[in-house]
């Protein structure tokens, strides 16, 4: 059928219509010089597009002589030698087009090969702001479904225009050639023949829409009420009948959509059909006129070539209907994916970044302010020390900003006010790989890779030995675990550790972090997730490894508390008390209440756990 038929992409959406891309020069530029290195390559390709339309309508023509020679009883060698001519062509023309397409795929593979990379390295570069600001679902879609487009719009839209307005132009001049009446007849049946098959092709593309959202829809109801918990919840509100209609509804809705986007099909193909018979029968009849009546010198041939050009008309015509959309399209896209290119990188390597021989892991904060969106102050005025081989816990109420307060130690994200040094070095000037090199840290979240335990250990130091991953294992506490599994350090971790307890993953982290060796470990205790023995272990685990190392702890449980050199008291981003737990425990203030709160409840729980297991 048609190429870039009317079928579906020839029609924008009303977003689309809302979002048009301002093309400006820069663009452009901007796109071409993607183009540029394959340059060569592209003028090979305009040359065989234009080369390979041309031949294509050569059969068309030939047909006309081979009808000519019959009707005036020429030599059969003549006939054989056109009959082959007109095959060897249409061989040749598609053995070009292979080749083009050949040439098209591995340019536009090409480009969109550096752009994914680029994007990828440069999606790399981004603040932890952008990924927590930004639906991962846009980052993904961005990196497959936007490159794919741009890939279509090299290996497609500019294949097809190219070749539809050589195919228009030759075949146009050709008709224009042999019979000018008859060529003016073809150009106006045209409109009787696209009109009817675009509005055809809106209402059928309308409808689909239409029932794709619908799909959405029923897939949307069957998530939410066939899953376990949904299920639960329908069960226990009493509502299967509601859900019931729901769905009913939905489903015959989409039903209805469907039956009449099927008519609509087979009305779109009778009309074409018709229209696609009506215009030849329109040409052999005043063909026909023309030849017995008016002109002696129009063949048979002649009209036959006539009709054979006629029907690749509409094609190309229909496919040019669309470049407008295609052009709107394909801006849009290139805008979409430069508007990432251009995103800032907000945190980087300062130009005389330093790379210290070695760092003892201490930290200074000094009069540190910080906020994650302008209007929001989160860290207020944030000082204190730790020196190389103490400890130090932070703690206060959820929200007060601990996270925040470790997560500016690496860089995840820049302090706008006061400094922040690192070894004695301010962590702007530090070389990032650098510094990120020696801060490790085992957060409440958890990530681990999809892989096995020994591939997730092994991402901290890919060239740890056998000894040295097991020796990891048992400091976190987790070697017990991997000993009582089949396959040892190989057992599957699963999808993001799902396979794993959240205890298990948190030793596991711990045992990576332990391989990495980090002149500064922050551990970031989970808060409740987990149950009492697992607190246990882990809590057994992180001790020792605070002894020896320069910690920062975000506690929330006393003992580990107690493991700390000093406490930090953390209100509304301000460090309110600080000093050793005796003190403030009697002071009455932001630690007492914890104390009697969280750090009390949380002894009795582990107390209680313990007393369970021993007996
Ligand atoms: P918890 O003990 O519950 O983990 P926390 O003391 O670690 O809490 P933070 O995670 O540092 O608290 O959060 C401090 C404040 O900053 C909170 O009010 C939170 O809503 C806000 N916040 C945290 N992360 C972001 C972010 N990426 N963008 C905007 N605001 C954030």
């Amino acid at each position: 059928m048609m190429r870039g038929g009317p079928m579906g992409r020839g029609y924008l959406t009303e977003e689309e219509k809302a979002n048009r891309p301002r093309v400006t020069g820069k663009l452009l530029k901007r796109i071409f010089a993607y183009l540029k290195p394959y340059w060569k390559q592209m003028i090979l390709i305009l040359a065989a597009i234009a080369f390979s339309s041309l031949l294509a309508l050569y059969p068309s023509i030939l047909t006309g002589r081979i009808v000519d020679a019959l009707a005036e009883r020429k030599p059969l060698n003549l006939l054989i030698r056109l009959i082959l001519l007109s095959l060897g062509v249409t061989v040749a023309s598609n053995l070009i087009g292979v080749g083009q397409n050949y040439l098209n795929t591995w340019i536009a593979q090409h480009i969109t090969f550096d752009m994914r990379n680029k994007m990828y390295e440069h999606l790399q570069r981004m603040s932890q702001r952008f990924f927590t600001s930004n639906n991962q679902g846009d980052i993904i879609t961005r990196m497959t479904s936007d490159i794919d487009g741009v890939q279509r719009v090299i290996s497609s839209t500019f294949t097809s225009i190219l070749s539809n307005v050589i195919t228009l132009t030759a075949a146009l001049v050709t008709m224009y050639s042999r019979s000018w009446v008859l060529a003016t007849l073809g150009v106006l049946i045209i409109p009787l023949f696209v009109i009817p098959t675009r509005r055809a092709g809106k209402t059928r593309w309308d409808l689909t829409r239409e029932s794709q959202a619908c799909n959405d829809e029923i897939n949307g109801i069957l998530n939410e009420t066939l899953s376990v918990s949904g299920q639960t919840l329908v069960k226990l509100f009493g509502k299967e009948p509601y859900e019931y209609d729901r769905y009913k509804a939905a489903n015959s809705k989409m039903i209805r959509l469907n039956i009449r986007e099927s008519m609509a099909g087979r009305w779109f193909f009778m009309i074409m059909t018709t229209f696609s018979s009506i215009g030849p029968m329109l040409l052999y009849l005043v063909g026909g006129v023309l030849m017995m009546r008016y002109d002696q010198a129009l063949t048979v041939g002649d009209i036959t070539v006539m009709v054979a050009l006629l029907s690749r008309l509409y094609g190309p015509v229909n496919s040019l209907l669309n470049i407008q959309v295609e052009w709107i399209r394909s801006m849009a896209l290139f805008t979409r994916i430069f508007d990432y290119f251009d995103l800032p990188v907000e945190i980087e390597n300062a130009p005389d970044a330093v790379t210290p021989a070695a760092t003892d892991g201490s930290v200074a904060f000094s009069h540190v302010d910080f906020s994650y969106e302008p209007e929001r102050q989160i860290l207020h005025d944030v000082s204190f020390e730790l020196q190389a081989g103490k400890s130090i816990a932070i703690v206060g109420p959820s929200g007060s900003g601990k996270s925040t307060i470790i997560n500016l130690i690496p860089r995840l994200y820049d302090a706008q006010g006061g400094t922040i040094t690192f070894g004695g070095i301010d962590v702007k000037k530090l070389d990032l790989a650098f510094l990120r090199r020696n801060v490790g840290i085992v957060s409440q979240e958890t990530y681990l890779f999809n892989g096995t335990i020994r591939e997730n250990l092994l991402y901290a130091k890919p060239d740890a030995t056998e000894a040295e991953l097991i020796a990891a294992c048992r400091k976190a506490n987790i070697l017990d675990f991997v000993e009582s599994q089949e396959t040892g350090l190989d057992t599957l971790v699963g999808n993001r550790g799902l396979k794993l307890s959240g205890g298990e993953k948190q030793r596991l982290s711990i045992a990576r972090v332990l391989l990495k060796n980090p002149a500064l470990l922050i551990f970031d205790e989970a808060t409740s997730a987990l149950d009492s023995i697992s607190e246990a272990r882990i809590q057994e685990a992180i001790e020792p490894i605070i002894q020896e190392r320069t910690s920062i702890l975000i506690a929330h449980r006393l003992s580990t508390i107690l493991a700390a050199d000093e406490i930090l008291v953390v209100k509304e981003g301000r460090i309110v008390e600080r000093g050793q737990h005796a003190e403030l425990v009697k002071q009455g203030g932001v630690y007492t209440e914890l104390y009697e709160t969280q750090f009390k409840k949380a002894i009795a729980a582990v107390e209680s756990a313990e007393n369970g297991e021993s007996r």
